[in-house]
């Protein structure tokens, strides 16, 4: 039993992280409050050290792009939260004997970061950051990595779950290489075509007891 889970916005609250620490960077620095937005509008997706070159001509700043990106993830990773219930139910899951995996997009440095600020990183047998690994969910080399970096076996992967919020990456991307889904709703209905998910889910929470239940 192995369950990969996508990071941001499916374990974590990274838009609430993010706005938090862009509201404070923009005061430390005497910026117009609105000046949050553009940081945001900028980050909102993903970021990485090289949107810092565009916000430091923006927003009119005098640090490096490289020390503006170590500001941020440090930062960030102070400011994210796991949703509610999520430490809890994957030290449950880890207890019935899941292999638990996190499958991520991003720069190694800053996931890790928010990885250990949020005692996540303990609850994982394997940590697969786009970054680090040199390919991007939805390339089915990043399932393949995610399930070897936990100790899974690949020929085995019609039993292996991927658990995220990103209708593409997550579950279009996991269907491909094999994997059954759960697509954390947050809210939305799916309309994002054909590839639809196994499961759907309110949230992380609700896709820890579905996986507790497969387990009784
Ligand atoms: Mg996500």
């Amino acid at each position: 039993m192995l369950a990969l889970f996508d990071l941001d916005n499916t374990l974590i609250d990274r838009h609430g992280g993010l706005e938090l620490w862009a509201r404070n960077f923009v005061r430390s620095r005497h910026l117009p409050r609105e000046a949050a937005s553009v940081v945001c509008d900028q980050l909102w997706e993903r970021a990485y050290p090289t949107d810092f070159v565009s916000l430091k001509a923006a927003l009119g700043l005098h640090e490096s792009p490289d020390d503006l990106w170590h500001e941020y993830v440090t930062g960030v990773a102070r400011s994210v939260r796991c949703f509610p219930g999520v430490l809890e139910g994957l030290e449950a899951l880890r207890h019935a004997g899941w292999a638990l995996g996190v499958a991520t997009n991003g720069a190694g440095d800053i996931q890790r970061a928010k990885l250990a600020a949020t005692g996540l990183a303990s609850l994982f047998d394997g940590v697969c950051v786009s970054g680090d690994v040199g390919v991007r969910k939805p390339g089915r080399g990043h399932f393949e990595a995610a399930i070897a970096l936990c100790g899974g076996d690949l020929r085995h992967r019609t039993g292996h779950w991927m658990v995220g919020d990103n209708p593409e990456t997550d579950i279009a991307g996991a269907s491909t290489a094999g994997l059954r889904t759960m697509w954390v709703s947050n809210g939305r209905r799916w309309t994002y075509g054909p590839r639809e998910p196994h499961t759907v889910v309110r949230d992380a929470t609700e896709a820890i007891d579905v996986l507790q239940g497969l387990t009784r």
